[in-house]
């Protein structure tokens, strides 16, 4: 059985997709939608060898081998061009998804890639700039709460795709007018997420409350500091916090 959090992003997987599952780690997603039979194909890619024999019992295991194939290597290193056209990549920070976004996306490996569903499980923004500098558009995103930890699912797909690109071009406006709420900015949206922000769900306002008593218990840390550096710190500190109540009233 699948966790909630993997479960979520199987679910929205879309049926009949050649999915690549980058640090599958067990391979457990791709075996779970293979098992199910909701792709047509599947590869797990994973770095590590531990896992990556893990992964290869698993699917040996479930008698899966013809339709999900485990590969060894540094995150998009594994695909052909236009192999898959669905990339999952989840249980990461969000720094290392934009890192094998990006040393992908220079190699050609995002060719023929339509969806993206990635989960970071910080640096949420860092994945959202790499979205919006290179083209994807966000199509939703989703929060959850699993064992105590709040998880962010995005799902994105290429701004200039042709195929259902007048779909795009709205979902684009959308965004847009998302991100039109009075004292945000740009800055704020990547961090926030615009769908998230909108549906300002009780998991987000929850999530936030967390950040800003994490910020809240950095900032008295640094109270009793004389150090000019960490006065200084401090200061930028507090201004977050004053920023995240801005918009945690902005929301509720
Ligand atoms: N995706 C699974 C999930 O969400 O439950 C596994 C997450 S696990 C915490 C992260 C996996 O990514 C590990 O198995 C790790 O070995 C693998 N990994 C880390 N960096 C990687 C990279 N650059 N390329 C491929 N796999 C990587």
């Amino acid at each position: 059985l699948l966790s909630k959090r993997l479960g979520a992003i199987a679910a929205q997987v879309k049926p009949g997709c050649r999915l690549a599952d980058i640090g599958s780690d067990h391979a457990l997603l791709p075996a779970h939608l293979a098992q199910s039979g909701r792709i047509a194909r599947g590869i797990a890619g994973e770095l590590n060898k531990g896992p990556f024999e893990a992964a290869k019992r698993q699917i040996a295991a479930a008698g899966l081998g013809a339709v999900v194939e485990v590969r060894q290597g540094n995150g998009l290193d594994v695909l052909e061009p236009g192999e898959a056209d669905t990339v999952t990549i989840a249980g990461m920070g969000g720094a290392l998804i934009a890192e094998i976004l990006e040393a992908g996306r220079v190699k050609g490996k995002l060719a023929g890639v339509r969806h993206l569903l990635l989960q970071p499980n910080v640096g949420e923004m860092q994945v959202r700039v790499w979205l919006r500098r290179h083209g994807w558009l966000l199509l939703g995103e989703e929060i959850l709460e699993e064992d105590g930890k709040i998880y962010e699912i995005l799902s994105a797909c290429p701004a200039d795709e042709t195929e259902g690109g007048a779909a795009a071009e709205a979902e684009l406006y959308r965004e847009r007018e998302l991100a039109g709420f009075g004292v945000l900015g740009e800055a704020d949206w990547l961090a926030f997420g615009p769908y998230l922000m909108k549906q300002a769900e009780p998991v987000f306002l929850e999530k936030w409350r967390r950040e800003t008593a994490k910020l809240e218990r950095v900032a008295r840390s640094m109270e009793s500091s004389e150090l000019e550096e960490a006065r200084l710190k401090r200061l930028k500190v507090l201004e977050d916090i004053n920023r995240l109540k801005e918009l945690m009233a902005c929301l509720q």
